[in-house]
């Protein structure tokens, strides 16, 4: 198979080719030379090493409960819908992932899923690393079950064990939520990264700060040297859209405006590692009643890079890197960039074309978007995985 159009390269330069891949899904050749291409994009189109999203919540374990909200299926086509080529499924479901039947039992239900799924472990007072799981998430406030701790001290003595994988921590401070649970303060959020900086230090282990949503707390986390994501909701909305469309909860918060003014410009600069969704569907129905937080955004990856990229004027070095290469080498995919012997894992997004979010278009089963009735300034046209390619009907 060869694709012929403009591709970004890992430097973030723009260049005209054809790239060739074979039956495996590998990467054979990149060429400026002319010659025939099976499919040939616009001159508005860009293609760019595939999207990965190293948060997201599928929702689906082997007791079922929660896959009225969503699963591996429905998930994959929201990542493919969304220009997400690969995924990172988090352990908070009904029955915590925390042992190796668990890890193999999701991975099992995750092949159902059109995109490449890595299943992360929990971490909690009692557990030990899983053969074969490198990446670990801990809650420092409540999450299903006894997946996380209400106690620094016990994460302190755990952390050690981990110190050859790379743990992925949300960061929002036990005893201030508690005590603020409506609010959850941006304080919960700094002070819980100022004490897991210093213990990653102490212990050399590698750790992620999850959806960083203050610039505080951002400015912490580089200080500390660590990893972190930020998520398109907390790079769009603020807390007057939250008192708008009530919709629009989760965990941290959305939060000022000079919170997000700030995380963008962090973002343009490069100083933030990874873009991740934190997709976390919950049916209308809920959202609409209990309100439970956690929004889905698998959808509308590939749309929000398009703003990213036209409306703040992100550099393309900056995108690659933080929605492909980044996040591939966290999880330890072959792909992120675009070279030989390289996964073809492939967005492009069509940076002509703005499309409005409305539910008609969306794949998660949840049915909703907090984008709703937004309009992007660019669609994704083609989700390439692994050599297998899913063209968007409404390019
Ligand atoms: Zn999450």
């Amino acid at each position: 198979m060869i694709i012929e159009g403009f591709y970004v390269t890992e430097k973030g330069v723009k260049k005209y080719g054809r790239i060739s891949f074979n039956k495996k899904g590998i990467i054979t050749d990149i060429t400026s030379k002319k010659g025939r291409s099976d499919i040939k994009f616009s001159k508005y189109s860009l293609i760019f090493p595939g999207f990965v999203d190293i948060h997201v919540h599928a929702r689906e374990d082997r007791t079922k409960e929660w896959n009225y909200k969503e699963d591996f299926k429905t998930a994959g086509e929201a990542a493919v819908n969304g220009g997400v080529t690969a995924f990172m499924e988090m352990p908070n479901t009904p029955e915590p992932v925390l042992k190796s039947e668990h890890v193999k039992s999701r991975q099992s239900l995750a092949r159902k899923s059109k995109v490449p799924v890595v299943i992360a472990c929990g971490i909690n007072k009692n557990s030990r690393p899983v053969p074969g799981v490198n990446n670990y998430k801990v809650y420092l406030t409540k999450s299903v079950g006894d997946l996380y701790f209400e106690d620094t001290k016990d994460f302190a003595r755990q952390l050690p064990l981990y110190r050859n994988y790379r743990v992925h921590v949300h960061c929002e401070d036990h005893k201030i939520i508690e005590w603020d649970p409506l609010e959850r303060p941006a304080k919960a959020e700094v002070k819980a990264i100022r004490e897991v900086a210093k213990l990653a230090k102490k212990h050399k282990v590698k750790v992620h700060i999850c959806h960083v949503s203050t610039a505080a707390g951002a400015k912490l986390a580089r200080k500390g040297k660590l990893s972190f994501e930020v998520t398109p909701h907390h790079l769009y909305f603020t807390i007057e859209d939250r008192k708008k469309d009530p919709l629009i909860k989760m965990n941290p918060p959305v939060r000022t405006k000079k919170d997000r003014n700030e995380l963008i410009k962090l973002f343009k600069a490069g100083k933030i590692d990874v873009l991740a969704t934190d997709h976390a569907p919950h049916t209308l129905d809920e959202k609409q009643s209990a309100n439970p937080s956690g929004v889905p955004e698998l959808d509308t990856y590939g749309p929000f890079v398009a703003w990213l990229i036209k409306e703040k004027k992100v550099p393309l070095k900056i995108i690659v890197n933080a929605c492909a290469n980044a996040p591939s080498k966290i999880l330890g995919l072959n792909q992120g960039t675009i070279k030989k012997g390289m996964d073809a894992s492939f967005t492009v997004l069509n940076l002509k074309k703005p499309i409005k979010i409305t539910k008609e278009m969306l794949k998660t089963k949840s049915g909703w978007s907090p984008f709703e009735d937004i309009t992007f300034p660019g669609r994704v046209e083609a989700t390439i995985v692994r050599g297998k390619i899913y063209r968007s009907k409404a390019r």
